[in-house]
């Protein structure tokens, strides 16, 4: 059995590698280092990259059962050490342990499903004299380059895809939580062949390098949005293909007949998730002026039930910051609120002397549509609510971003909330749920919250290019015409 409690190793070429230079892994819930990791140079990069290509030569002609097998032994991998991998992630994520297993069993659960997609070739035209066939074909090496808040899953959601479609794959996961993936690497090696898979952990500059490299061809990247800005700049260069899943500010619009009681452990938990350090939290709510008091009143009691603290202790609701600087930055939005008046309806107070990076649960009483903490994400548990009268008005606040990755409504009546629904600039938009994904759903951000999808054929698309072959089957007659389709 692997051990999980120490050693983590890089994995390339199917080798367990280490580094000349490591960086330290902390568990946000006590600031303690957990381990050391390797700190990839320039060279292991090229050298991850050489067997990834070397890997893909063969692997691009697998068959689609074979790769099927491969992500079904990848998910049986986990599923057998599941236990471990949730409490490694609760400890260098700092999520509870509901969350843990939430993001473990969907990992699962997804390379299980993504297993059973596929890309099959679409003929156009078939006639005794000529075959018209669109293939996928794979695109070659893809680097996977992954944030912080979901290490595990949204990891899995380029893996699966992108040896699903017969792309070979280097993850990098970000320097503030590697352990789980350099675990899954590890866990593995044995079940791919060698250069399919690989894991290399280093710093920002490391996630730089695999951008420009010429041997990488598509850049699979989940994270801020002005990183991805860099990303695609870099993978100019080279015209790599680019997804990018970005950053939202997703607003909730809550209607007036909705019962406040009932609503305020949805609203509460679409807000404070994952501890609040989720792209698709609710970070600006909309409520209706007739229940607007009721509604803040019924969520700052259900806040108070609400235990922050460490994400291993059993009743933890809310976890730590995932790190410092995150945390430096959640609160410079409580010194931007106070030092503008705003009024804080719960929380408000963060205490310097707290063992981890911890942040109270904080409510925002009605600031102005344009303060920094409605018109910027703040990833942290502090959520501006917001007051609204008019229905047209509060669709066009709604839509007021660059962002649009995620919105949701909230009613009773049914015209109503899809009417607003439908009327919101987003990837995704939840009607009276909030949370909802899933392998066959495609999940993608509008405007600056990113390019390209994730999940669904549409996603599996992503890792593939497009290969007509057009086959005439009468040699010297098959000149085409303008104008003469087919
Ligand atoms: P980040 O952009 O700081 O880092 C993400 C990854 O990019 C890390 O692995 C990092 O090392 C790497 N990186 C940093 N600079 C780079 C560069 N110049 N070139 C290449 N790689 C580089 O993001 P984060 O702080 O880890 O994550 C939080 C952000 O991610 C939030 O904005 C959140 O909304 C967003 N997010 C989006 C989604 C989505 O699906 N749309 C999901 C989760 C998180």
């Amino acid at each position: 059995m692997t051990d999980f409690n120490s050693s983590y190793r890089m994995t390339l070429g199917g080798k367990r590698v280490g580094s000349d230079r490591e960086f330290a892994a902390y568990n946000p819930a006590t600031r303690e280092v957990i381990a050391q990791v390797p700190d990839a140079d320039r060279e292991q990069l090229d050298e991850a990259v050489a067997a990834a290509r070397s890997a893909f030569r063969s692997w691009r002609s697998s068959t689609q059962e074979e790769r099927a097998a491969a992500l079904n032994a990848i998910a049986d991998a986990i599923e057998s050490h599941a236990e471990a991998f949730m409490a490694l992630l609760t400890k260098e994520q700092g999520k509870p342990h509901a969350g843990a297993e939430w993001e473990i069993m969907g990992s699962v659960y997804w390379l299980r499903e993504i297993a059973a997609q596929s890309l099959p070739a679409d003929i156009v035209l078939d006639t005794p004299d000529r075959r018209v066939v669109t293939h996928y074909s794979p695109l070659g090496v893809v680097g996977a380059i992954v944030p912080w808040n979901f290490p595990v899953l949204l990891a899995v959601w380029k893996i699966a895809p992108a040896l699903a479609t017969g792309n070979t794959i280097i993850v990098k996961p970000s320097p503030f939580t590697p352990l789980c993936t350099l675990k899954l690497g590890e866990i593995c090696r044995d079940a791919l062949p060698a250069g399919v898979f690989n894991v290399i952990s280093g710093g920002d500059a490391l996630g730089k390098w695999m951008t420009s490299h010429p041997g990488i061809d598509k850049i699979a990247f989940t994270g801020h949005t002005d990183t991805g800005k860099h990303v695609m700049a870099a993978a100019a260069g080279t015209l790599k293909r680019i997804t990018l899943e970005l950053g939202g500010n997703d607003p909730a619009i809550v209607l007036p007949d909705v019962d406040p009681k009932k609503i305020a452990p949805e609203l509460f938990w679409a807000a404070f998730q994952n501890n609040a350090q989720f792209c698709n939290a609710t970070k600006r709510l909309y409520v209706h002026e007739v229940i607007y008091d009721e509604v803040l009143q019924a969520l700052v009691n259900y806040i108070q039930t609400q235990k922050v603290g460490d994400g291993a202790e059993p009743d933890t609701a809310v976890g730590p910051i995932q790190n410092q600087p995150q945390y430096e930055k959640v609160k410079d939005y409580f010194e931007d609120c106070r030092k503008n008046g705003y009024r804080f309806a719960v929380g408000g107070e963060i205490d310097p002397s707290a063992k981890g990076w911890f942040i109270p649960v904080t409510l925002v009483d009605n600031p102005p549509e344009d303060s920094r903490i409605v018109a910027e994400e703040p990833f942290g548990p502090i959520l501006p609510v917001l007051k609204w009268r008019d229905e047209a008005d509060v669709i066009r606040r709604a839509n007021d971003t660059p962002y649009g990755l995620g919105a949701s409504v909230w009613g009773q009546d049914l015209e109503a909330v899809e009417r607003i629904g439908s009327q919101l600039e987003a990837g995704t938009v939840w009607i009276n749920e909030i949370h909802q994904y899933g392998p066959g759903q495609a999940f993608g951000g509008h405007k600056q919250s990113g390019i390209g999808c994730e999940n669904s054929v549409h996603g599996l698309m992503e890792y593939t290019n497009w290969k007509t072959i057009t086959f005439n089957k009468n040699v010297g007659f098959g000149r085409g015409q303008i104008g003469k389709v087919a």
